[in-house]
C-alpha cells in the first residue's frame, strides 16, 4: 500500500540533486516574508502620528518619511520575492522533467503482462499527474505554507508585543483552524482516491476505444461506446461532485469562522483601547496583520486540500514505481554469448498467472542455424514458446538454455539482443522510416539502412514516397500497408544481424507479388541463423529444416513437410483442412 510518506520520500530523491538552490529560494522567500511584517509596524506609527501630530509640515513631513520607509521596505521585499520566483521557475520544471523521467524508466521496465493488463491511456495519465503533483506541492510550500507559517510567527511575536491576550487568541485559533483543515482533508481523502481512479479509469476508456476506432466503425458501435463511456464518466463526474461538494461545504464554515474571529479581536482591541492599552495605530497594526494572516491561512486550508487531492493522484504512480520489475536480471547475471545459437527447451512448464498449462513438459532442441516451423492448433502455444525464449515471462518449471547457458542467468539486453524477432503485426514508432528500421541497430548509418531496406524489398515501395525514408509512418505504423510494415520489420531485423532469428508469420494472406517479395526477403534474412518461425505458410514451410508439431503443451510430432505428410496425425489433419495449401486460419480446440 503506498502512503502519502512514500509520495514524499519520491519527490525528496528528485529534488535532492538542487537542494543548495532549493535552500536558497526558501531562504529569500522567509526573508521576503519577514520583510513584509516589518511595514505595518511603521503604519502603525504613521497613523499614531497622524492622530496625535497636529496638522503641520513637521507633521507631514515625518508622515513622507514614513512612507518612504514603507516603500523602501516593499521594494526589498519585492527584490527577494522575484529573485526567488525567478530561481524557481528554472528549478520546479527540472524536477518534474526528473520525475517523468523516472516514472518513464520504471513503466519501460515493466514486463510484457504488465502491459497486457494495463491501458497505455492510463500509464501516460499517471506519469503526467505525478509531475503536477509535485508542482502543486512545490507551489503550496512556497508560496502558501512557508511564507504563512513565517508570517504567523512574525505577527504572533509583533503582536504579543501590543497585546498578549489577542496573540494568545489569534495563535490559538489559527492552530484550531489549522489542524481542522488537516483533520478534514484526511477524512476525505477516502474520497479522494475513487475520485482518482474514477479519473484513470475515464481515460483509461477514451484510449481503448480510440485503439478500437476501426472496430467501432466496422460494426456501427459508436452509439454504443458512448453509452458505455457515458456510464464511465458518470462514475467519475459522481465521484468528483461528492469530492467537491465536501470542499465547499468545508469552505463555507471556514469563512464564517473568520468573520467571527475578526470580529472577536476587533471587539477584544475596543475594550483594550477604552482601557488605554492600544493606541489608534494599534488597530491599524492589528487589521493589516489580521487581514494578512486571514488570506494567507484561508488560503492554506485550500491548499492543503489541494495538496491532499493531488497526492492521491501521485500515489498511483508510486505505487507503479515502487512495484518490482516481475522480470529481473539476476544480480551478477552475466551478458549471453551466443557462437552457434542452439536452442533447448528442457522439460519446461508455463501458464499465464493462475490460468491452466499452457506448456506441460514441453522439450525442444533447435540446432544450430537450424531451421525450424513450429505449426499446430491455435492456442497451442507457439507464440507462447516465442515468448519464453525472448524471456517476456518467466517459467515455473523446467530450463530455456541458449548455447549452455541458461536464459534466466543471463541479462536480458543481452539476450534480446542475440534474437531477432519479425513479429505477426509489426508495429512502428511514429518516427521516419530511416529511424524506424534503424531501431535494429541504432548506429547504424543511412547507407547500411537502405541496404537493408533494400534486401528486405523495402527500397522499392520507400522510393516512391514523396518524403522516401523521411516519411513518418503515423501513429503504430498504420500509414503502410500490412506487407509494407512487415518488409520493415524484416529490414530492422536484416540490420540486427542477431544470430538467432523469431518470425511470427502475418495470417492474413497476402497477394503473391507482396508474398515473393516477403519470401525474397526472408530467404535473405535466415542465412546462417538458427531461425524459429510460426508457419502458416507452404512457401515457408517447405523451406524449413524440420516441422515441429505443437499441441497440448508438447511436442507431439516432427519432421519435414513430406514425412509428416505421409503419416496420420495432426498436421496431417491440418494440411488436409488447408486446401489451398497454407496452414493458416487453423482455429479449433487444443486437444
Ligand atoms: P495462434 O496460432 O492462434 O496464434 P498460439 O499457438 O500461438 O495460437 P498462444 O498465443 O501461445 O497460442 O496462446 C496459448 C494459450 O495461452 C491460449 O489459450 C491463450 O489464450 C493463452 N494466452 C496467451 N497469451 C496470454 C496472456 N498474456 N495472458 C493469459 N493467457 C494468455
Amino acid at each position: 500500500m503506498t502512503t502519502t510518506r512514500d509520495v514524499f520520500r519520491v519527490f525528496f530523491a528528485h529534488l535532492k540533486p538542487y537542494r543548495l538552490m532549493y535552500g536558497f529560494i526558501l531562504t529569500l522567500i522567509t526573508a521576503s516574508q519577514v520583510v513584509s511584517i516589518i511595514a505595518p509596524l511603521f503604519y502603525k506609527k504613521f497613523f499614531d502620528l497622524l492622530a496625535s501630530g497636529g496638522v503641520n509640515a513637521e507633521t507631514a513631513a515625518s508622515l513622507r518619511g514614513f512612507l518612504l520607509v514603507i516603500v523602501g521596505i516593499h521594494l526589498i521585499q519585492w527584490l527577494f520575492k522575484s529573485t526567488s520566483d525567478l530561481l524557481s521557475v528554472n528549478l520546479t520544471p527540472k524536477v518534474m522533467a526528473g520525475l517523468e523521467q523516472s516514472a518513464f524508466a520504471s513503466l519501460n521496465g515493466h514486463s510484457y503482462t504488465f502491459f497486457t493488463n494495463n491501458f497505455v491511456g492510463s500509464l501516460t495519465r499517471r506519469i503526467k499527474r505525478l509531475s503536477d503533483a509535485f508542482d502543486t506541492i512545490n507551489d503550496a510550500i512556497n508560496w502558501t505554507f512557508l511564507p504563512t507559517s513565517v508570517l504567523i510567527i512574525g505577527s504572533i511575536i509583533v503582536l504579543s508585543q501590543r497585546s498578549p491576550i489577542i496573540a494568545v487568541g489569534l495563535l490559538t485559533w489559527v492552530f484550531l483552524y489549522l489542524l481542522a483543515s488537516v483533520g478534514f482533508s484526511v477524512w476525505k481523502i477516502k474520497y479522494d482516491e475513487p475520485r482518482s481512479a474514477a479519473d484513470s479509469a475515464a481515460s483509461a476508456a477514451i484510449a481503448d476505444a480510440l485503439t478500437n476506432n476501426t472496430t467501432i466503425k466496422l460494426f456501427s458501435g459508436s452509439d454504443h461506446e458512448l453509452n458505455i463511456f457515458r456510464a464511465t464518466i458518470e462514475r467519475w463526474r459522481v465521484a468528483i461532485v461528492k469530492s467537491w461538494r465536501l470542499g465547499a461545504g468545508n469552505e463555507a464554515i471556514q469563512w464564517l469562522l473568520m468573520i467571527i474571529l475578526e470580529i472577536s479581536v476587533l471587539l477584544a482591541a475596543v475594550r483594550f483601547w477604552q482601557q488605554g492599552l492600544l493606541t489608534i495605530g494599534d488597530f491599524a497594526l492589528l487589521q493589516s496583520y489580521l487581514i494578512s494572516v486571514f488570506m494567507h491561512v484561508w488560503d492554506m486550508g485550500r491548499t492543503i486540500r489541494r495538496c491532499y487531492e493531488a497526492t492521491a493522484n501521485a500515489k498511483e504512480m508510486v505505487e507503479i514505481m515502487h512495484t518490482p520489475h516481475e522480470i529481473r536480471d539476476r544480480r551478477g547475471a552475466k551478458e549471453i554469448k551466443v557462437k552457434k545459437g542452439v536452442i533447448t527447451f528442457r522439460n519446461v512448464f508455463f501458464r499465464y498467472g493462475k490460468a491452466r498449462l499452457v506448456l506441460d513438459g514441453f522439450n525442444l532442441t533447435v540446432k544450430s542455424k537450424e531451421k525450424v516451423a513450429l505449426v499446430g492448433p491455435s492456442g497451442a502455444g507457439k507464440s507462447t514458446v516465442v515468448k519464453l525464449i525472448l524471456r517476456f515471462h518467466d517459467i515455473q518449471k523446467g530450463k530455456i538454455i541458449i548455447d549452455n547457458q541458461d536464459i534466466k542467468k543471463i541479462t536480458q539486453d543481452s539476450l534480446r539482443d542475440a534474437i531477432a524477432m519479425v513479429p505477426q503485426d509489426p508495429v512502428l514508432f511514429h518516427r521516419s522510416l530511416m529511424d524506424n528500421i534503424r531501431y535494429g541497430r541504432r548506429e547504424a548509418t543511412d547507407k547500411e539502412v537502405i541496404s537493408a531496406a533494400t534486401k528486405a524489398h523495402c527500397h522499392e515501395f520507400i522510393s516512391q514516397l514523396p518524403d522516401g525514408y523521411n516519411t513518418f509512418v503515423g501513429e503504430r505504423g498504420i500509414k503502410l500497408s500490412g506487407g509494407e510494415r512487415q518488409r520493415v520489420a524484416i529490414a530492422r531485423a536484416i540490420l540486427k544481424d542477431a544470430p538467432i532469428l523469431i518470425l511470427d508469420e502475418a495470417t492474413s494472406s497476402l497477394d503473391s507479388a507482396s508474398e515473393q517479395l516477403i519470401q525474397s526477403a526472408l530467404s535473405e534474412l535466415m542465412k546462417n541463423k538458427t531461425t524459429i518461425v510460426i508457419a502458416h505458410r507452404l512457401s515457408t514451410i517447405l523451406k524449413m529444416d524440420r516441422i515441429v508439431v505443437v499441441s497440448g503443451g508438447k511436442v507431439v510430432d516432427q519432421g519435414t513437410h513430406s514425412n509428416l505428410t505421409k503419416k496420420v496425425g495432426i498436421y496431417k489433419t491440418l494440411w488436409e483442412i488447408q486446401a489451398g495449401g497454407f496452414i493458416q486460419s487453423l482455429h479449433y480446440p487444443v486437444d
